[in-house]
């Protein structure tokens, strides 16, 4: 272990067990698959980033900071635990460790990164904020289901428009807790990989790679055609519903022989409102009889759409309503950063 290598005092025993919860998820949803290569990447990670806790005032309104230049992860440790989180029955203690899982995987995730530009920067960072989040939830969840705590971990920091597109995808990999891989393959793995999980080689062969880094360019259809059935039913208990408005516009796709995925939609909530809205625009009604539909839809082009216009514009329609709501909260969320600064480290993804 390098001696430079700082964990804050207060937090230490924290860290430990976050670094301990981290290990066992992985251990227990891979088995085998958690092989040589991804424990070593864990443990590099471990060994060489510095845990920093620092106070409301220095670190803003932030939960937590990761910088892989500087192999740091600050933490707020006045953290404030919000009213919601509260009754998930998450308290001070499980709020820090969700901040640390996330700012842990920004760390798996992006060690090896090369930016040379910051062109598609937003479309890296919406996904890769949405994939920490639900990181974190994955951990701690399964943290807490061993511990016997009675308590669900959400992440707030974040909203729809980074969290729907990444869940929506590992939505889809639910059978067989798929998707539990397809984690592992994103942060400890090779991104590539990770992409023919949910793509057709073709797609995938287009993406760009800036090392572990990936600039995502694909049309939702294309994650729909993949795996159709996963969204004949959406199961809106699970984990993957939670801060996502993607997911019902892909079961409406079940329903209706055109390709609609496309932006309009991406604001509803509801089967009911992607229904309501549906027919109101296309004066059609979608009848179902054995999951197929006797409606014709007009021909629509097929979107080509980036995942964050996607959701940037879900985003954009959902705080229209609620512009004033998302203000008063803005200043009470604890969010979380990957710091972005430009890596001169011409390492590649092994
Ligand atoms: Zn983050």
């Amino acid at each position: 272990m390098p001696s430079d290598l700082i964990i804050s005092e207060d937090i230490k025993s924290i860290v430990e067990e976050t670094q301990n919860a981290i290990i066992e998820y992985f251990q227990d949803t891979l088995g085998e698959s958690f092989d040589e290569s991804k424990r070593n990447r864990l443990q590099q990670v471990f060994n060489t980033f510095s845990v920093i806790s620092e106070d409301a005032g220095t670190i803003h309104y932030y939960g937590g900071r990761c910088s892989c230049i500087n192999k740091k992860i600050e933490i707020n440790r006045d953290i404030n635990v919000y009213l919601n989180e509260m009754k998930n029955g998450m308290n001070k203690k499980s709020k820090i460790m969700l901040e640390l899982i996330h700012e842990y995987g920004h760390a798996f995730s992006n060690i090896n990164r090369l930016i040379i530009d910051f062109e598609d920067l937003s479309s890296i960072s919406h996904f890769e904020e949405g994939m920490q989040n639900i990181f974190s939830e994955l951990v701690l969840n399964h943290y807490f289901k061993k511990n016997n705590i009675q308590a669900n971990a959400i992440s707030t920091g974040y909203g729809k428009e980074e969290n729907s597109l990444p869940r929506t995808i590992l939505y889809s990999m639910s059978k067989n807790d798929e998707y539990n891989n397809a984690m592992a393959e994103y942060l400890l793995g090779n991104k590539q990989k990770f992409l023919s999980m949910f793509l057709p080689q073709k797609i995938v062969r287009a993406q760009k790679l800036y090392g572990n880094m990936i600039s995502l360019n694909f049309s939702l259809k294309d994650v729909f055609d993949m795996r159709p059935d996963a969204f004949k039913q959406i199961n809106e208990d699970s984990i993957f519903c939670y801060q996502n408005n993607m997911i019902y516009a892909f079961w409406l796709q079940n329903f209706v022989p055109e390709n609609i995925l496309c932006n309009e939609f991406l604001d509803c909530s509801s089967k009911e409102e992607i229904l309501l809205k549906y027919e109101k625009k296309y004066q059609k009604k979608i009848l179902f009889e054995d999951e197929k539909t006797t409606c014709i839809t007009p021909n629509l082009p097929e979107p080509k759409i980036t995942p964050a216009d996607a959701t940037r514009s879900a985003l954009k329609m959902t705080t229209a309503n609620n512009t004033k709501e998302a203000n008063n909260i803005e200043h009470q969320e604890s969010t979380s950063t990957l710091e972005c600064t430009k890596d001169v480290n011409q390492q590649d993804d092994q």
